[in-house]
Parts: C-alpha cells; structure tokens; sequence
C-alpha cells in the first residue's frame, strides 16, 4: 500500500429505486473528496436527494484514460475518490476498470461499498438455477455477430445471464430462439425496482411470442436469463464443433456441418449458427 495514499471507493448506487442505497455508501459519497461519475448530471440529482454536495468528475468510457492520471494524483496525495456509474454497480457492463486497475497498479487501497446490481436483482427473482451462472453483459446489437456469440454459448451449462435494450429486446430473443432453441426457461426481468417491474418466466419461445406481442414488455430496462444447456446436449455440441472445424479444412462449411451433426449427434443447425456470418435459415 502506499503510505499517505488515500483509498478509491467502488460504490454501487440504485437501479431504479431511490430508496435502495445503502447508508454506508451515503457516508463514503458524503464525505470523499472526489466523486467520479459515469454522468455528473445524472449523480449530481443522486447526490442532492440525499442532500449531498460533493465534488463531482466525470470518468466514463470516453474520458476514462484523460481522466486517470488527474484521479490517481489526487489519490496519491492522499484524497479518497469515490466512483460510481449511472446505475448499479460501476465496471458491471460500466466504466470505472481503467480507473480501479491504475489504482492496484499504484498500490492505491481499493474497497467495495457493494448493493444494487441488475443481473445479480434479476437471478435472484428468476426462478432459474442460480448455483452457476455466466454473465455474458449485452450481446453483439447486428443479428449475424449476435447469432455467431449465442451459438457459442449453446453448450454452455452454466444459466446465462444478458443485459439487453428495449429497442433490440425481441429481435434478441427470436435469435435466441433460433439458435438455442424454443424449449429452455427464460425469464425476462423488466424494469426491476421500478413501478413497472415484471418478471416473465416462460420457455423461451413462448417468451419470444410474448414479447413480440405485447408491446408493453419492450419499454424500460430488460435483464434475460437464460437455463444452461441439458448436459446431454452440450457434449455433443462440443464434440459436433470439433468435428465441424477439422471438416471445414476440406469441405465447405454447410457440409462440414451437416457431417459433423451426423458423425457426433449434435443439432446440425447449432453447428451450422457457430460458423461466422452464416446465413442459412
Ligand atoms: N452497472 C449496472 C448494474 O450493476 O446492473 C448495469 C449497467 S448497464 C449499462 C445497463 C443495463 O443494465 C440496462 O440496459 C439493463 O439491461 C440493465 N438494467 C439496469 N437497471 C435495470 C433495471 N432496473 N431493471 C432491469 N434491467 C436493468
């Protein structure tokens, strides 16, 4: 630790709700000397409902690597410097891992005042199994690189877990369908903490129907959670991409699919999602 440094304090803020910040991380962000935010606007009203008046920077994707060597001088001086993000957790899906990485680098204390996390608040009313997950944070926006980044993920046993915007929210789940098939338990965690909450658990396909149907469950803020794939299938799966890419050393792609499919009994169309940019319907 570097003597005379002060600490950087990750602080997790609400997602929706007001009400959900914890009063620890209202004495830290009450009493640093530097707050570092995602958008200053957007903490500065956080900050004044609790009544507080910090001074404010702002640190997020853009400005993060400008902003580092200023932030790791004032903590070296020996300022604590709080960062917090528009929402949640900081470095979840957010900025804030350039800034916490300098601060291990310079020897600089780095400590969590943990609380609201949208994934975390999403598995925990899922209803899907929680004892594994993967966080896969937002999927690719372009139908082609999201399918190839699912078809990745169609052994994955593990639950997965997606953030996803509402403008993109049904095209998601209908490649979701496509690829990981209709029949897995899904649940679409809306608007959590919110007037509008929902939580929809349906399988998959029929979760996609009724989100294309209704347009009420394309507005606000979405987490998807997905169930893993059967054991039974993620072998074969495995074994399927292995075969399929010897194969497309010698043969084109759709037929190294469909023989690999055959040789090993993994689903011909999961292969086939795996090759890059495919467009086979
Ligand atoms: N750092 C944040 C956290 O800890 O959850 C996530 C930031 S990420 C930029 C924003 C995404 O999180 C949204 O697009 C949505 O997918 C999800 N999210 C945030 N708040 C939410 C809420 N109240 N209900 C559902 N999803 C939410």
């Amino acid at each position: 630790m570097t003597a005379g440094s002060g600490t950087l304090w990750v602080v997790a803020t609400p997602i929706g709700n007001l009400a959900d910040i914890s009063s620890r991380a209202v004495e830290v962000l009450g009493r640093v000397a530097v707050v570092a935010a995602e958008d200053t606007r957007h903490s500065a009203q956080l900050l004044s409902h609790y009544g507080m008046r910090a001074s404010l920077v702002s640190c997020h994707d853009h400005n993060e690597t400008e902003q580092l060597p200023m932030l790791i001088a004032r903590l070296l001086a020996g300022d604590d410097v709080a960062l917090v993000s528009d929402a949640g957790t900081p470095l979840v899906s957010d900025p804030g891992f350039r800034l916490v990485r300098a601060a291990h680098e310079n020897a600089i204390p780095v400590r969590t005042v943990p609380g609201p996390c949208a994934a975390i608040a999403a598995l925990s009313v899922a209803g899907i199994a929680t004892d594994r997950f993967a966080f896969e944070g937002f999927l690719p926006q372009k139908s082609a690189a999201r399918i190839s980044a699912l078809a990745a993920l169609a052994g994955e046993t593990r639950t997965l877990v997606f953030y996803e915007s509402r403008h993109r929210i049904d095209s998601m789940l209908a490649d979701a369908v496509r690829v990981l098939g209709p029949d897995r338990l899904a649940t679409l965690a809306r608007e959590l903490t919110k007037l509008h909450e929902t939580v929809m658990r349906l399988p998959l396909g029929e979760l996609s129907v009724a989100v294309a149907a209704d347009s009420n469950q394309r507005l606000g803020e979405c987490v998807v959670v997905i169930e893993g794939a059967a054991p039974e299938t993620a072998g074969p799966l495995r074994e399927g991409e292995r075969v399929m890419r010897l194969l497309m050393r010698e043969m084109a792609p759709s037929r190294a699919a469909r023989m690999a499919a055959e040789i090993t009994g993994a689903s011909r169309r999961a292969l086939y999602d795996l090759i890059p940019d495919s467009d086979e319907t």
